[in-house]
């Protein structure tokens, strides 16, 4: 079902709904033409340039493939007792990231590639073909570069586009002597080393109370962005500190999470270039609330949905599908809105806007058909939808 594009040049066909993601609304049958991996070609087939190979897709719905820019998918452990005791009432606390760093630490680089490769594979076969990948459950310098080498490692057999991202910020590890201490590990040992090693594209930070402050965001950011790493946020989740400021002040490429926003937040997000990756999964697992997606969008901000699929909040992998339901059921979006923010906001959230997320000449040939006709299926079967067939060809890891 998954596989990559044949080389040279390959058509695809259908009668179906196709989501560019704006809906095709030209003549029958469609078709996308893909040459040396990128689509060089899409309208009527009638019109179409001549093919080796054509794949008909009927009426299936066809989608770019989706691209999920939020996961943490370095860990081993398990902590669903945690998610049970806390929707028992049990407070949330950065103690839980510190259970699984124990275990992941103590896991062998077999035990923890084998984990990250078969999260991975999960996401390709509900149709994500590019997946941003934070370390975080490593919280020194060797087990975070540890980790970052091995999402390398774990995505080379998987046909995915890979996106690294630096979360040494993640939580305050217990050997640490304090928060400000560890940051200052984080921004003069860390970063310089993850820079060095070219091992990540972006640097991460979970601001907020309980994690990192704003002081101490900044200061990490500050020299990741001098190093040449690319900028996003854990902002504004559990409480409304400011981190949504920080990110659009210091250029962020996207801001995460939001349950907490307010108007005047997005406000300052609609005066920027700062996408809002929107999390709903762990935003219900979590019952913190909700984040304004409607005003957001009704602002002219660029909406991403992503998963957060991680340790101890979200631990579903291959769950864009739902994700999208979410998206346009509890968040209040149009399902063809969802679609959207999955696809060109996802690829706008890792800075691949016009390479990845849609279907348009020049664009990686990244194409999923899915088992319906419509993409309101997303949001009537939730969680149920799966592809058909996924092509991907723009795969590998980004830096
Ligand atoms: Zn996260």
């Amino acid at each position: 079902m998954v596989g990559p594009m044949p080389p040279d040049q390959f058509q695809l066909t259908g009668r179906g709904r196709l989501l560019r993601p704006e809906p095709y609304d030209g003549p029958l049958p469609w078709a996308i033409h893909v040459r040396d991996g990128r689509i060089a070609w899409i309208g009527a087939r009638a019109d179409a340039p001549d093919a080796d190979a054509v794949t008909d897709l009927g009426e299936a719905l066809v989608t770019p493939g989706l691209v999920n820019a939020h996961t943490h998918p370095a860990y081993l452990g398990d902590r669903s007792d945690e998610a049970a005791a806390r929707l028992a009432g049990a407070p949330y606390t950065s103690g839980g990231i510190l259970r699984t760093v124990a275990a992941t630490r103590a896991g062998s680089d077999d035990e923890l590639r084998s984990a990250i490769e078969g999260r991975l594979r999960a996401e390709l076969e509900a149709g994500t073909t590019t997946v941003e990948c934070k370390s975080g459950y490593g919280l020194s310098l060797d087990q975070e570069l540890r980790a970052l080498r091995l999402i390398g490692e774990a995505a080379a057999p998987v046909a995915a586009h890979v996106v690294r991202t630096f979360l040494g910020a993640h939580a305050v590890p217990s050997e640490a002597a304090s928060m400000d201490a560890y940051s200052a590990v984080v921004a003069e040992e860390m970063l310089p080393a993850v820079a060095a090693t070219g091992a990540a594209e972006f640097c991460d930070v979970f601001c907020d109370r309980g994690f990192f402050s704003l002081e101490a965001t900044e200061r990490i950011l500050r020299v990741a962005a001098d190093l040449g790493l690319g900028i996003r946020m854990h902002a504004d989740q559990l409480t409304r500190g400011g981190g949504t400021e920080l990110a659009v002040r210091l250029g962020a490429t996207s801001a995460d999470h939001l349950e907490q926003l307010d108007v005047a937040g997005v406000a300052i997000l609609a005066g920027s270039r700062t996408v809002a990756t929107l999390l709903p999964g762990p935003a219900i697992v979590m019952r913190g609330g909700l984040p304004p997606a409607r005003a957001l969008l009704d602002a002219g901000v660029t909406v991403a949905l992503a998963s957060d699929a991680n340790a101890g909040t979200f631990g579903g992998w291959g769950a864009m599908p739902l994700v999208i339901g979410l998206g346009a059921t509890i968040l209040v979006m149009s399902v063809q809105e969802a679609v959207t923010a999955a696809t060109v906001g996802g690829a706008a959230a890792l800075g691949l806007a016009g390479r990845k997320g849609a279907l348009a000449v020049g664009a990686d040939a990244d194409i999923v058909a899915w088992d319906a006709e419509h993409e309101g299926a997303f949001a009537l079967r939730l969680g149920g939808v799966r592809p058909a067939r996924v092509f991907a060809s723009g795969y590998g890891l980004s830096t």
